[in-house]
């Protein structure tokens, strides 16, 4: 085997694909050995197998840009179980679960309004306190006030302003 140095390009594809691939791809993909692939991803992690299909909340952060709380808000609507692995890293992502992860972040508009509904959801809650419009029963329509959709808030006040 010629023992070429590795180039700057080659390190960050290792680097980069180290949690998705396996080494034997990963080797293959570049043309060097299984071993000589884990011996730098030692060298430049330290670590060769432990962290293999396992990725950090912070790393996965730094690597995708996505902000911690964004990733922690994903796994907990996905209910994505991490690894617990010690020490200071504490908890590690599983490759499955990171691709879930991503996936939930690029499809869901995190505007404030959306992430306010999303949490809302994940307790059961349609709007603060209620789990449906208290008149029609809809979850489909959004909250509008008073515990009720727009259509029975405008029946409601109608009926209220005829009253007075
Ligand atoms: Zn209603």
């Amino acid at each position: 085997m010629a023992s070429t140095l590795w180039t700057k390009k080659e390190e960050t594809w290792l680097i980069s694909y180290w949690v998705y691939k396996s080494p034997e791809k990963i080797a293959e993909k570049l043309g060097r050995s299984v071993g000589a692939v884990k011996k730098k991803m030692y060298k430049l992690t330290g670590s060769a197998n432990t962290g293999r299909g396992l990725e950090s909340i912070h790393s996965l952060s730094e690597r995708t840009g996505y902000f911690e709380y964004q990733i922690r808000r994903a796994i907990k609507h996905l209910r994505v179980k991490p690894v617990k692995v010690g020490g200071p890293v504490g908890y590690q992502l599983k490759d499955y679960q990171v691709e879930q992860i991503l996936q939930w972040l690029t499809e869901t508009d995190l505007d404030e309004e959306r992430l306010r509904k999303i949490r809302l959801k994940d307790q059961g809650l349609w709007s603060k306190k209620f789990t449906e419009c208290r008149d029609c029963g809809t979850t489909e329509r959004p909250h509008y006030g008073l515990g009720l959709c727009r259509p029975c808030w405008n029946r409601f006040t109608w009926k209220r302003r005829k009253n007075i």
